[in-house]
This record gives C-alpha cells, structure tokens and sequence, in this order.
C-alpha cells in the first residue's frame, strides 16, 4: 500500500503509466488462474473477456448493473423502435436475493432501477425457480428484466446461491447474471472446495474482495467480465486530452472505461507483491487455516450446552447463538 501510494500514481489511461495497466492486466490474469476461473475471464485467451481492479465490491455491482441496464435498454430500442427511452427506462426491473448484501438493493437505487430482493429457501439460498417465477410474474406486467445479482458467500450465513439453475433461467430470458463473490471468492482457489465453482462458465460477470480474504489491505476488489465491451459500449465518454496512439490496441485496456472514476490507483501492485511474497500455495495455507480455525470454533460451540448454531459453518464464518430467549443473545 505504501508503495503504491507512494509513487503518485493516477493511471487515467495507459499513458499516463503503462505499468499501471499493464501490471494489471497480468495480474488478474495470474488471480484467474488461482481461482480457476473460466478461461474466457483471462486477458491473455483471445476475446472480450478479462478482468479488472475496483475499489470495492459495491463499486464492481453497480459497473454490472448500470452496464446490464444499458445494454437491455439497447436491446428493447432495437426490438421494440415504437417504445420512447423514458418508457423502456421505465419498465427495467432486476433480482437479488433477499440474503444479499446491501451493496445490490443500493447499485439499484444509483441506476434508478428497482431491485427485487426475492425470497431465499430456508437454507438461504436463492434458486432458479424462485427467479423464474418472479420475471414470468414480472414480464405478464409489462415489465423488462434486466440482471440476477446472486451471491456466493452472502453475509449473513455465506450461503451459496445455486448458480446453476439461476444462470439456465437468465440465459432463457436473456438476463444478465453477475456473482458477487465478495468474501468466499477465496476459496475457489482451493481444490476441496471445488464445489463453489460450479456454473462460473455460465455468469457474465462477477467479483471477490482480495480485501477479505487474501492478505491484501483495503482496498482491492477484483471483478472479472466475459464479455468487457459490453460495459465499454455502455460507459465510453471520450476527451481529446484522454486520447492517445495505443489505444484500441489489445492487452492494453484504457480500463477508465471498466469502472466509475476516471483516475486509478496502482493497486495491482498490492497483488503482486502480496503474490511474489507469499506464493500461491502461501495463499492457500492462509485461507485454509482460516476455515480450519472456524472448525474449531464451531466445535467449541457445539460441545457447549448454552449455545447453538443457526446455521451451518461456511468457511470462516460460524453463526451462532445462546440458546433460549433472543434477548439472552
Ligand atoms: N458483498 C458481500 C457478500 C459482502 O459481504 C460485502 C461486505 O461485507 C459486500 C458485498 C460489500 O463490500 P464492499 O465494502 O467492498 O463494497
């Protein structure tokens, strides 16, 4: 942090520090292949996919969601030319669960579109049919869905939204499906917990805080496109004192167009060093030990008369409780 603070870096674009970029680029390519993602996330496999560094989970929810609104809008303009913007505009209506964190109900308010936080199953998690039901509810009104925001790791359990029956009723109704995977991101960098992966090749964006989870200080939110124009398209304003001979040019992205502010912080430098200095496999042994610490904690509870959990330990995360009356807690 200090040193990438230290050198003043304000990356606008490529040219203003190449090393900003391009750094980057590497490593979230180098983080893609940690987490095992699909390989249509990474920089270096030809096509519109890659990823990028935001400040923080919410900032990385609102790009999916302004860029989700923008191209359905497109979309709509296109198939339906007798409907005005204002009325398209009007009509646009997106998912969460009601478990999600409160990072998706707010991008909702900034994109001036209504968010439905839809009811979770008892174990918290948030499922396809549940979806299905509430965009075909949704679309006899008139209405036009736009995004799925589903969790994996939400905040108050780190449940697991079923990804996979989410992603097969938002490819039907072509909705955008973004993950926030803010916390247990980190563990899909681990073979046995392999599980949480499944249904990535089917998302169209999603993000993991490395503030959590990886040893790498505030702030640092990685976020990973599959298709990057789409948010490009969306967000491109351009200057002529932003021009410069490069752009355009792959493997270096003028990535102002990825995100809200225009100036950047040198953060993949946090990555870097953090991944020179501890290693993948240091990496690993840290997020294991965390989920092995949990374990012990949740045995101590569970070996205690006066406490209960509430639900199933996830990772790190143990949800417990005194027993009897709610105020006793
Ligand atoms: N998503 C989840 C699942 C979280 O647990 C949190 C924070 O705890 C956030 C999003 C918000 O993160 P940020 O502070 O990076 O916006």
């Amino acid at each position: 942090e200090m040193l990438a603070s230290g050198f003043g870096i304000i990356g606008f674009s490529w040219i203003c520090s190449p090393a900003c970029t391009e750094l980057e680029v590497v490593v979230m390519d180098w983080l893609a292949k940690f987490l095992h993602l699909p390989q249509h996330f990474l920089h270096e496999v030809e096509g519109p996919g890659g990823g990028v560094i935001q400040g923080s989970a919410s900032e990385a929810v609102l790009v999916a969601v302004l860029a989700a609104r923008e191209q359905a809008v497109r979309r709509v303009q296109h198939s339906h030319p007798e409907l005005t913007e204002s009325e398209i505009r009007g009509k646009l209506i997106a998912y969460s669960s009601d478990q999600s964190n409160s990072c998706i109900e707010k991008a909702g308010v900034l994109a001036a579109m209504p968010i439905k936080l839809l009811p979770a199953g008892d174990d918290f998690v948030l499922r396809g049919d549940t979806l299905k039901q509430a965009i075909e509810r949704d679309v006899a009104a008139g209405l036009i869905p736009v995004i799925c925001v589903a969790t994996l790791g939400t905040t108050g359990t780190c449940a697991y939204d079923d990804i996979e029956s989410l992603a097969s009723i938002c490819e039907e109704k072509s909705v955008w499906l973004h993950v926030d995977a803010a916390y247990a991101g980190g563990a899909f960098a681990l073979e046995e917990c392999s599980e949480l992966r499944r249904g990535l090749e089917r998302v169209d964006s999603l993000n993991f805080n490395l503030h959590k989870f990886m040893l790498v200080n505030f702030d640092c939110a990685a976020m990973w496109l599959r298709d990057a124009n789409k948010v490009i398209d969306s967000f491109n304003v351009d200057r002529i004192y932003l021009k410069h001979k490069h752009e355009g040019q792959t493997q270096i992205p003028d990535f102002r167009h990825w995100q809200i502010p225009l100036g950047r912080r040198f953060r993949a430098l946090k990555v870097w060093i953090t991944f020179r200095t501890l290693g993948a496999e240091g990496l690993r042994a840290h997020i294991r030990k965390h989920i092995s610490l949990a374990g012990q904690f949740e045995d101590l509870v569970k070996a205690d008369e006066r406490f209960e959990l509430i639900a199933p330990r996830a990772l790190g995360l143990v949800c417990f409780r005194a027993k009897g009356d709610n105020e006793i807690t």
